[in-house]
């Protein structure tokens, strides 16, 4: 059996301490995890349990790239995140057990198109253009579970061009890690290869051609973004 066509190439993230890399299948995305975020939203945090969006596996993109300003928004915003990489899948997993599904974390950004996130809501229509956009996964290298534990508080922050923007906490997740394994694995079988963008802390806002973003957590490796000019 041969293709009709090339396949793709296989889209990857870069793992800490190895010329080996992730492959990515699946990018799996949590909305509003932190409470004030949901609240600067326009959201009652305490209300509703929580939800998924997803962008396509190819959305991601190395740390230290520069990225042209995408297309059809005047409102790209950073969000950043924690990002859960799974080496193991599967159905209706534990709470207790969802860690060991775990492969290794990194410092992630979801980029949103936010007047195009907007418009679909006000519209009642899906958010992909939104949110899951050329390049819209930035990740930095995966840093393995066997040597940074499980993250479960510590800080979690963003800033643009040096000021500080967002400025959390990994404990005020409102669904930690285990749970959300747990609830996604419930509505569809989780595979190796797929990461889990966790919900980013309040402080997200928009971002212009020449603004460098630089997001960190604790004890994983920073990702730095420059934003470029459009594509033309
Ligand atoms: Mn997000």
């Amino acid at each position: 059996m041969s293709y009709v066509l090339p396949p793709p190439p296989q889209a990857s993230v870069a793992v800490f301490g190895s010329k080996d890399r992730f492959p990515v299948r699946r990018i799996f995305c949590v909305g509003r995890n932190y409470a004030a975020h949901a609240r600067e939203m326009g959201k009652d945090p305490d209300r509703e349990p929580p939800f998924f969006f997803m962008k396509p596996a190819d959305a991601v993109v190395d740390s230290g790239s520069t990225l042209p300003y995408p297309p059809q928004t005047k409102e790209l915003h950073y969000e950043m995140e924690m990002v859960v990489a799974l080496a193991k899948g599967g159905r209706n997993i534990a709470r207790d057990r969802a860690l060991d599904l775990v492969f290794g974390y990194a410092c992630g950004l979801d980029l949103t198109r936010r007047d195009l996130q907007q418009q679909a809501k006000d519209m009642g229509r899906p958010w992909d253009f939104g949110k899951g956009f050329d390049r819209s996964a930035p990740c930095a290298p995966i840093h393995r579970s066997a040597e940074v534990g499980h993250p479960q508080k510590g800080r979690i922050w963003l800033s643009v061009n040096g000021t500080v923007k967002q400025d959390g906490d990994l404990s005020e997740l409102i669904w930690p890690i285990p749970d959300i394994i747990s609830i996604l694995s419930q509505s569809m079988r989780l595979e190796p290869g797929d990461l889990i963008f966790s919900g980013t802390p309040a402080g997200v806002g928009a971002v212009k051609p020449g603004d460098k973003l630089d997001g960190g957590v604790v004890g994983l490796t920073d990702i730095t973004i420059t934003i470029g000019h459009p594509e033309r």
